[in-house]
């Protein structure tokens, strides 16, 4: 892995720009939202990430046949040194038998789904001293949260 010291900010918004087409096409728009002057850094495999953030976001997607909003929101945290990294879609959501097994190589409800989406998501965030919280509501939608430490003295 290669670490190097960007903006978290700019990751998001260069992936949100790459999956815009396809989410224009099923009708869905994704927001994101954080404070203007946000330029918290993070150390980090830059390439690695954004392929977590697309994985994640081509996830709400195909969770979302009927369109809708992806929320995408960049927060620090009050009493701790890490940024963290929410994103919301209005899908189908998952089922608590389902949530146990979503990290696991090879579990997929898709008929085309490999499965390694969100294991792989798990290794890098994990690399990076990271974690991952999900919350979801069956017909309501899913947020996944990632919490990625900041570089050092960057608040
Ligand atoms: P794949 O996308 O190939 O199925 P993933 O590892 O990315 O594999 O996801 C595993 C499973 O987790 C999916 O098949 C789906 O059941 C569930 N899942 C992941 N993200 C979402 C989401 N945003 N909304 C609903 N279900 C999801
Ligand atoms: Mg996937």
């Amino acid at each position: 892995h290669i670490f190097t010291k960007f903006e978290i900010k700019n990751l998001i918004q260069e992936v949100v720009n790459f999956m815009a087409p396809q989410a224009l096409m099923q009708n869905i728009n994704a927001t994101i939202n954080f404070e203007v002057d946000h330029t918290r850094k993070i150390l980090g495999d830059r390439n690695l990430l954004k392929q977590v953030f697309i994985n994640s976001i081509k996830n709400a997607i195909e969770a979302m046949s009927h369109g809708g909003n992806i929320y995408i929101n960049i927060s620090d945290m009050r009493d701790k040194p890490y940024v963290c990294i929410s994103i919301e879609d209005q899908g189908y959501g998952i089922e608590e038998k389902v949530l146990e097994r979503i990290f696991d190589p090879f579990f997929t409800t898709k008929a085309y789904g490999t499965g390694l989406g969100l294991s792989h998501i798990n290794k890098v965030i994990g690399e990076h001293g990271g974690n991952i919280e999900v919350s979801s509501t069956v017909g309501k939608g899913t947020t996944f949260k990632f919490y990625l430490p900041l570089h050092n003295g960057n608040k």
